[in-house]
């Protein structure tokens, strides 16, 4: 698999943008984990990777959708990014996620991005504002990745994603992209309505043929205003997720990418770990993209490493959904994230001021801990990259106290 990718990359992507990669990513973001474990040995939490959403707006009306896209629109302007860029640079952080509403609508999205040319930018978009031009732009700069996502055919698109014609106005942004010669990958959160199809090997075939470097799998999460919970993955299903991507990992060649397990198949979560945490479009630090509450903002005189390295509300978060699960606590607790927001008094940070009643709305379901049915990985890269700079940094101690009913609970569901 690997002398496939290495050379399909080498032959497809642009120079520079390999280079910008391999260092400001690759070595950069290892040194950057490095530090942060060190951190950690003093008890102070500033996450390598912050995934910042600098707008709300989109022209999309997705399902499972969080984010109030159709609010006034706010965004994180050039010289606020300027400013959390700079503060976590200082603190040795290089790649950041960048994500909305749509990033693309963002009037100074370039901007930000080459104000840092030492810093690795991930895009999470739908792909519709990836012109030729804009394209051409990206490839100068070298230091980002588009990261597209395709929510299934061209009929599942319009209806997941609430517009008509959405696959092949992304498929054009995703192709402009790769003839840019960008470093560019596809992104699906799988539901009831894409598993068939996305999570396929002919699937991952057809973004080889179309010369896409890598992919993510994400699993849906129904939550935000209009959740759909109908969609969500069943626990067999999630194994089924699992054991997919181990197994093409170790055979195709394309990056396969995931969040939230470690080199021994170990569940966890990005934000109990403290690996990342969320900036949302009005500056509120929070936990993840996810959990819409927050007591602390960008905007705070002390930056934003004093600012996080600080807050209670952070650490307790952290804490408690790791004595609580290994898995997603939204999913898993929501009264527990419910309890936390009630007890440091946070507020709420979506425009529609829904967020506790939507919570309250939630069913406790399966997320990605799946005790008893961990699937290690199968290809000795990620099983060295995870061993040393993608794990759960001793977040959980001891296993959960859920964990033997956990795999009852799971045992009589598969
Ligand atoms: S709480 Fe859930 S959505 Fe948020 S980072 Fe953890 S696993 Fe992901």
């Amino acid at each position: 698999m690997l002398p496939e990718l290495v050379y399909r990359t080498v032959r497809s992507a642009d120079p520079k943008c390999i280079g910008k990669f391999l260092w400001n990513f690759a070595f950069k973001g290892m040194v950057s984990v490095e530090r942060f474990k060190r951190r950690l040995t003093r008890g102070d939490y500033f996450p390598p990777f912050l995934y910042v959403s600098i707008i709300n707006s989109c022209n999309l009306r997705c399902q499972g959708c969080w984010v109030d896209v159709e609010a006034e629109r706010s965004t994180i302007d050039l010289a606020a990014m300027n400013r959390l860029i700079t503060d976590a640079k200082a603190h040795g952080n290089t790649f950041f996620g960048i994500l909305g509403g749509e990033p693309f609508m963002h009037p100074e999205l370039l901007d930000i991005l080459a104000a840092h040319p030492d810093c690795y930018f991930q895009v999470f978009t739908n792909g519709q504002f990836i012109t030729e031009k804009i394209a051409g732009k990206l490839r100068q700069l070298g230091n980002v990745t588009p990261l597209v996502s395709v929510e299934g055919n061209e009929i599942v698109s319009d209806q997941r994603r609430g517009k008509i014609d959405v696959y092949d106005r992304t498929m054009r942004g995703l192709q402009n992209a790769l003839d840019a010669g960008l470093l560019t990958g596809v992104a699906t959160s799988v539901c009831q309505s894409n598993i068939d199809d996305l999570l396929s090997q002919s699937w991952l075939q057809k973004l080889i043929d179309r010369g896409v470097h890598y992919c993510w799998y994400h699993t849906y999460r129904p939550v935000g205003a209009k959740m759909n919970q109908q969609l969500a993955l069943r626990p067999d299903q999630l194994v089924r997720v699992r054991e997919f991507v181990t197994t093409m990992r170790a055979r195709m060649p394309i990056a396969i990418i995931d969040a939230y397990y470690d080199h021994d198949g170990q569940a966890l979560c990005p934000m109990s770990t403290g690996i990342s945490h969320h900036v949302s479009p009005y500056g509120d630090i929070e936990p993840c993209p996810i959990i819409q509450f927050a007591n602390d903002t960008i905007s705070d005189k002390r930056g934003i490493y004093e600012t996080m390295t600080n807050s209670g509300f952070l650490k307790d978060f952290r804490e408690l959904s790791a004595q609580a699960t290994r898995g997603c606590v939204v999913l898993e607790r929501p009264d527990l994230v419910k309890d936390l927001v009630v007890k440091h008094g946070a507020r709420d940070t979506t425009v529609r001021g829904t967020a506790m009643k939507e919570l309250e709305e939630m069913t406790p379901r399966f997320s990605q801990w799946l005790p008893g049915r961990e699937v290690p990985e199968k290809h000795w890269m990620y099983r060295l990259a995870k061993r040393h700079w993608f794990h759960d940094f001793n977040a959980y101690g001891n296993t959960p106290a859920a964990a033997a009913q956990k795999a009852t609970d799971l045992q009589s569901q598969l």
